[in-house]
C-alpha cells in the first residue's frame, strides 16, 4: 500500500536518475550541462557503488597500432557471436572521444615516464588500451571526480540515501519514481542502478548490486534480456567462509605477467584468453585437483603498479610478493539487464536505462574486459541527451508494487542453480523464487538450451549455430520471447 511519505510531492525535474555509479553521475552531468534539471537518486553515497570498485580501467583504441576497428573485432570476437554489432561500433567509435573528454574535465589517468598515457593489457584485448588511474584504483578516481562535478553543479538535486522503490508507470509510459521519502515526478527517468552479480552469493560485487533496475523496470511494464549471461570473474579470492571471499583480483595482473598454477605449480591454461574460457578452464582444473582451488601467482609482479591488490591480498592474509594465493570463480558482471535502444531507450516511453543495468546487446554472451566503464560513459551521455527530448504527460496514480530486496536463500539459490555450471532440473527449482530476478534468470537460462559464454549448461554442453546473435526477451508476464536486434 503506498504509504503517506511516498505520496509526498518532491518536484519535478527534466531527468530523473536512479543511482550514483560512473552512469549515474555522468548522466547526470550530461543532462546538467545540456540545460536540463535533474534529481540523482541514490540508495548508497555517491561514492560507494561498483563503479568505485573498478580496479582494471577504462577500454579504447588509444595506441597509434590500435584502431576503433580491432577493438570493434575483439568485442565481437569475445562476445561468442551474440554481440550486437551496432552497439559495439558505438562503443568504439566514441570511447576515445570520452576518454579525451575526461582528461579536458581534469581526469588524471597514469602516464609512462615521456607523458604519454600508461595503456594496460586484458583477456581478450589484441592490444594494449586499457586506461587507469592510481594504479588499480581506476574507480576509485572516476567516481570521485564525476561526484564533485556533479555536487558542483546548481541543476542537479542529489539525493543520497534514498532509495527508489518503484516507477511511476500506466505499462505504457514511466511519469517519475517512487522513493521511501515521496514521488519525484519526470518525463524521462533514467535507470543506472548497477548490476546484479551480488544475487549470486559468491561475488565480487558489493552488496547493493541486486539488479533493482530490471526489477523496478520490469514492474513498471519493460523488456528485459540476455538474463542468462552472467559474467564468473576466473580470479576471485578462494578463502571460504571470510569476508575475503569473492574478493576480485583484477585480471590487468595477468596482463603484466601473474599466471595461474595448478596443485604442482605448473600452469594449465592461457592467462589471456577471455574470461569465460579462462573461468572454463579453471573449473575443470578444480575438479581435476578433487575441488581444491586453483593458484594465482603474482610474485613476479610489481606491488607498485597494483597497490590496492596487493593491500587486499594482505589483509586477508596472504603474501602475494611470496606465494601464489588460492583463486576461483565469482560471479562478476551481469551482460543482461533492461532491454534498450542505443539511446538507453526501454521498451515503454520516458524510461531509459545505462550502464550495467542496461542492455544493449554490446557485451553479447562475454564482455570483453574494461569495456563495461567506457558503455558507462557512452551509453550514460546518449540516455540523457534522448530523456530530455521527451515531454511531461498527465500523472496516473501511483501503483501498488513496491521493492521488495532478496533475502540470503535466494542468494544462495542462485549461486547453487544458475553458477557457472548450470542444468535443467537446478533451473527449474528458481522458478519459484519470491525474487523477481531470480525467476527471470532462471527462466532465461531454462529456455537457452546451450552452451555460450557465461552461460554453461552440462546438460546442453555445445553452441547452437541456430541461436547465434538471438536474445532471449524477459516480457513483463514473465514470457520469454527471441528476438535478433539489428
Ligand atoms: C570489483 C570490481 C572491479 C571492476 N573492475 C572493472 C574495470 O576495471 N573496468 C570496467 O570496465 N569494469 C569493471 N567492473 C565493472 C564496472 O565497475 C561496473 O560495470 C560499472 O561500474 C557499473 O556502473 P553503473 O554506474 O552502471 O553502476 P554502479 O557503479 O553499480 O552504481 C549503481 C548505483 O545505483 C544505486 N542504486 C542501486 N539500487 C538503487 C535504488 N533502488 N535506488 C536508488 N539507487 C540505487 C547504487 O547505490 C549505486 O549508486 C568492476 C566491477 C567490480 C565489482
Amino acid at each position: 500500500m503506498p504509504a503517506n511519505s511516498e505520496e509526498r510531492d518532491l518536484g519535478a525535474y527534466d531527468l530523473v536518475v536512479v543511482g550514483g555509479g560512473a552512469a549515474g553521475l555522468w548522466a547526470a552531468l550530461c543532462a546538467a550541462e545540456a540545460g536540463g534539471s535533474v534529481c540523482l537518486v541514490s540508495r548508497k553515497p555517491l561514492a560507494e557503488s561498483a563503479s568505485f570498485h573498478a580496479q582494471g580501467g577504462l577500454a579504447a583504441s588509444l595506441d597509434q597500432a590500435d584502431s576503433p576497428d580491432q577493438h570493434f573485432e575483439d568485442t565481437m570476437k569475445a562476445g561468442r557471436n551474440l554481440c550486437r554489432a551496432s552497439a559495439v561500433r558505438v562503443l568504439v567509435d566514441e570511447g576515445p572521444g570520452i576518454v579525451d573528454d575526461l582528461i579536458r574535465r581534469g581526469m588524471n589517468f597514469d602516464r609512462e615516464g615521456d607523458g604519454s598515457l600508461s595503456l594496460a593489457l586484458e583477456g581478450g584485448h589484441s592490444h594494449r588500451r586499457i586506461i587507469h588511474a592510481g594504479g588499480s584504483q581506476t574507480g576509485r578516481e572516476i567516481t570521485s571526480a564525476l561526484a564533485q562535478m556533479v555536487a558542483d553543479m546548481d541543476r542537479i538535486e542529489v539525493m543520497e540515501e534514498t532509495s527508489a522503490v518503484a516507477l511511476v508507470s500506466d505499462g505504457r509510459r514511466c511519469h517519475g519514481v517512487i522513493t521511501e521519502d515521496g514521488t519525484i515526478r519526470s518525463p524521462a527517468t533514467l535507470m543506472a542502478s548497477g548490476g546484479a552479480a551480488a544475487l549470486w552469493r559468491r561475488t565480487s560485487n558489493p552488496w547493493g548490486a541486486i539488479g533493482a533496475g530490471p526489477v523496478l523496470a520490469s514492474a513498471a511494464g519493460a523488456e528485459l534480456a540476455d538474463l542468462e549471461f552472467c559474467q564468473f570473474h576466473p580470479t576471485c579470492l578462494s578463502v571460504p567462509g571470510t569476508a575475503f571471499d569473492g574478493a576480485l583480483i583484477t585480471e590487468a595482473v595477468r596482463g603484466e605477467g601473474a599466471t595461474l598454477l595448478d596443485l604442482e605449480g605448473e600452469r594449465f591454461t592461457d592467462e589471456l584468453a577471455p574470461r569465460d574460457d579462462v573461468t572454463a578452464a579453471i573449473l575443470a582444473q578444480i575438479e581435476k585437483q578433487g575441488g581444491r582451488e586453483v593458484r594465482l601467482d603474482l610474485t613476479a609482479i610489481d606491488p607498485a603498479r597494483f597497490p590496492s591488490v596487493f593491500e587486499l591480498l594482505e589483509t586477508a592474509g596472504f603474501d602475494g610478493t611470496r606465494e601464489p594465493v588460492p583463486v576461483s570463480p565469482g560471479a562478476h558482471y551481469m551482460m543482461g539487464g533492461v532491454a534498450v535502444d542505443l539511446d538507453g531507450k526501454t521498451s515503454i516511453e520516458g524510461l531509459y536505462a545505462a550502464g550495467e543495468c542496461a542492455c544493449t546487446g554490446l557485451h553479447g554472451a562475454n564482455r570483453l574486459a574494461s569495456n563495461s566503464l567506457t558503455e558507462c560513459f557512452v551509453f550514460g551521455r546518449r540516455a540523457a541527451t534522448a530523456g530530455l527530448e521527451e515531454e511531461p504527460g498527465p500523472m496516473p496514480d501511483l501503483p501498488e508494487w513496491r521493492f521488495d530486496p532478496p533475502q540470503p536463500p535466494t542468494r544462495e539459490a542462485v549461486w547453487q542453480f544458475a553458477g557457472p555450471q548450470r542444468e535443467a532440473a537446478g533451473l527449474a527449482r528458481l522458478a519459484d523464487d519470491p525474487y523477481l530476478l531470480a525467476r527471470a534468470i532462471g527462466s532465461a537460462a531454462l529456455n537457452r538450451e546451450e552452451s555460450r559464454g557465461g552461460h554453461r549448461r552440462t546438460d546442453f554442453p555445445e553452441t547452437d549455430p541456430g541461436l547465434d546473435f538471438t536474445h532471449l526477451i524477459y516480457r513483463p508476464d514473465g514470457e520469454i520471447a527471441l528476438r535478433r536486434w539489428d
